[in-house]
C-alpha cells in the first residue's frame, strides 16, 4: 500500500495512491489528518475511501505527521560517506572516527518538515553552505521500547524518502548538529510512504540523489553500516518509539562537502532523491 498526503485549503489529508489516483481515506465519513490515525485504520483493516482524484490535480504533502517527536536521524551510516565526512573537517561532534563503533544519533526539529516540491530556502542560511543528504526514512508502526534487533522490522509501518538538508558551516560551528540540520524547510519528506509489506526489508533497493539531473549519490540500502533493525534496537533502548515516529537512516557518499572545492546548493538548483520501490522526492532550491 502506498500512503500519501495532499494539501487542501483546510489542511493536509491522508489517502492512498492507486492507479495514478489519490483516494482519500475516511474515518467515520471524515477526512484523516493524522498519520497515527492512518496507521490505526490500516492495522485494523478498516479502510473506507472518498472519491478518487487524478494525481495531476492534487498537491502532494509530506506523508507523515503531526510528529510527536523530532525526526530521529543517523549520521555517518555509509562507509564511503563516513570517510568523505571525516576528510571534510566539518565533523566537530567528538571522536572524528571515520567509521563509528556505535550509531551516531541526532535529531532535526519537527518545524523543518517540508513537502515534495516545496522550495528549500538556501537563502535562509547566512553561511551559504547548504548541502543535500538523500536518505531512507523509516516510519514506526507500533509503540515499542527495548526492541531486539531480530524483532525490530516488525515495528516498522513503512518507508519513505527524506532529504536531510544541512547548513554545513552551522553544523560545524555549533558542534552539535541540531541547528545546522533544523532550518525551516530543511526536511523534505515524500513523495509517499510505502508500507513494509509492500517495500520488503531494506536490502538491494537503490538510493540516488541528483542535482540538476547530475547523479551525485548512489548506494544500495544494504550498504548501511548500521542497518534498520540495529538503528531501532539502539534508539528504543533509551527512547520509547511510537506510531508515526520518523527515523532518517543516513546518507551515502557524494554530498556537496565531499567535493573539493565543496559544491553547495544555490538558488535555481533542483534536488531529486530517488529510492527504488518508493519514488522521487524533488525540491527546488531558492
Ligand atoms: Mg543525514
Amino acid at each position: 500500500m502506498r500512503i500519501a498526503a495532499v494539501r487542501e485549503q483546510e489542511g493536509k489529508i491522508f489517502g492512498i495512491l492507486e492507479d495514478g489516483r489519490f483516494r482519500p481515506l475516511l474515518s467515520e465519513g471524515a477526512p484523516v489528518r493524522d498519520l497515527r490515525q492512518v496507521i490505526a485504520l490500516v492495522e485494523a483493516k478498516r479502510l473506507d475511501y472518498g472519491a478518487p482524484r487524478p494525481l495531476a490535480e492534487v498537491r502532494l504533502a509530506a506523508p507523515v505527521g503531526p510528529l510527536a517527536k523530532n525526526v530521529i536521524c543517523v549520521g555517518k551510516n555509509y562507509y564511503d560517506h563516513a570517510q568523505e565526512f571525516a576528510r571534510s573537517g566539518i565533523d566537530q561532534s567528538g571522536d572524528k572516527q571515520e567509521v563509528p563503533e556505535e550509531p551516531v544519533v541526532f535529531t532535526k526539529a519537527v518545524s523543518a518538515l517540508a513537502d515534495p516540491l516545496d522550495p528549500v530556502a538556501a537563502s535562509a542560511d547566512p553561511t551559504n553552505t547548504v548541502d543535500y543528504e538523500g536518505e531512507l526514512g523509516v516510519v514506526i508502526g507500533r509503540r515499542c521500547r527495548g526492541v531486539k534487533r531480530a524483532e525490530a522490522l516488525g515495528y516498522v509501518f513503512g518507508y519513505t524518502i527524506v532529504n536531510d538538508v544541512t547548513a554545513r558551516a552551522v553544523q560545524q560551528r555549533h558542534k552539535q548538529w541540531f541547528l545546522g540540520k533544523s532550518l525551516d524547510g530543511f526536511c523534505p519528506v515524500g513523495p509517499c510512504l510505502v508500507t513494509a509489506d509492500e517495500f520488503g526489508a531494506p536490502d538491494g533497493q537503490e538510493l540516488a540523489t541528483f542535482v540538476n539531473g547530475e547523479r551525485r549519490q548512489f548506494a544500495r540500502l544494504r550498504d548501511m553500516i548500521f542497518d534498520v533493525p540495529t538503528i531501532i534496537e539502539t534508539v528504543s533502548a533509551y527512547v520509547t518509539l511510537e506510531p508515526g515516529d520518523l527515523i532518517a537512516t543516513g546518507t551515502p557518499a557524494g554530498v556537496g562537502i565531499g567535493f573539493k572545492p565543496p559544491r553547495y546548493l544555490k538558488p535555481g538548483d533542483v534536488v531529486r532523491v530517488t529510492i527504488s520501490g518508493i519514488g522521487e522526492l524533488e525540491n527546488p532550491i531558492v
